[in-house]
């Protein structure tokens, strides 16, 4: 049996349903801070897999996608500029999760229109089965859970307020985290 093309399909699909057809504009000038929170405000956490998965609007293949300046705008290209400080230009950004709507930048790689081919062609061969998607933010609870304080730790570059609104705790919590003490 052939896999799904997407691992997180079913999430993805949900997500949509969810989101319906929602485009507001965000902003994403200003500062690199601001414009990294932007992006942030618009994932929720799959806390299985590590993806951020873009809870906004959706292109009919499951892309991430948001108006800015009269212009759509892929998420997770933005997200690659964004936080990996690198514009991706002519090359595509690819996901090693397979999961179109995710933008966690540590998921993202720049390849050709050929390097993204044979990366699927490589993963559809393989009878990979994944956990189930959690929705780690679906409740936007004021907690650390061990999966967020895991995400806190593997994210080091990740500015503290940013983390500490995603997540509706304080910056000493983030700080608390990072120095591997108490967090609860
Ligand atoms: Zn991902």
């Amino acid at each position: 049996m052939m896999p799904a093309p997407f691992a997180n399909r079913a999430a993805v699909a949900a997500l949509r349903a969810r989101m319906g057809k929602r485009a507001a504009p965000i902003k994403l000038g200003g500062t690199l801070a601001s414009a990294q929170e932007a992006l942030m405000a618009l994932v929720e956490f799959d806390t299985a897999g590590g993806c951020w998965l873009w809870a906004h609007s959706l292109t009919r293949s499951g892309y991430g996608v948001f108006r800015q300046g009269g212009r759509a705008h892929r998420a997770h290209r933005a997200a690659y500029r964004i936080f990996r400080g690198e514009d991706p230009g002519d090359l595509m950004v690819c996901h090693r999760c397979d999961t179109p709507a995710c933008i966690n930048p540590a998921h993202l790689w720049l390849g050709t229109a050929a390097d993204n081919a044979a990366d699927r062609d490589a993963k559809g061969r393989r009878a990979d089965v994944r956990p189930p998607v959690l929705w780690g933010a679906a409740n936007h609870a004021s907690k650390l859970t061990p999966a967020r304080v895991q995400f806190i730790r593997e994210n080091p570059d990740m500015p503290a307020k940013v983390l500490s609104g995603m997540f509706g705790v304080s910056g000493n919590a983030i700080g608390e985290v990072r120095r591997g003490g108490t967090w609860r």
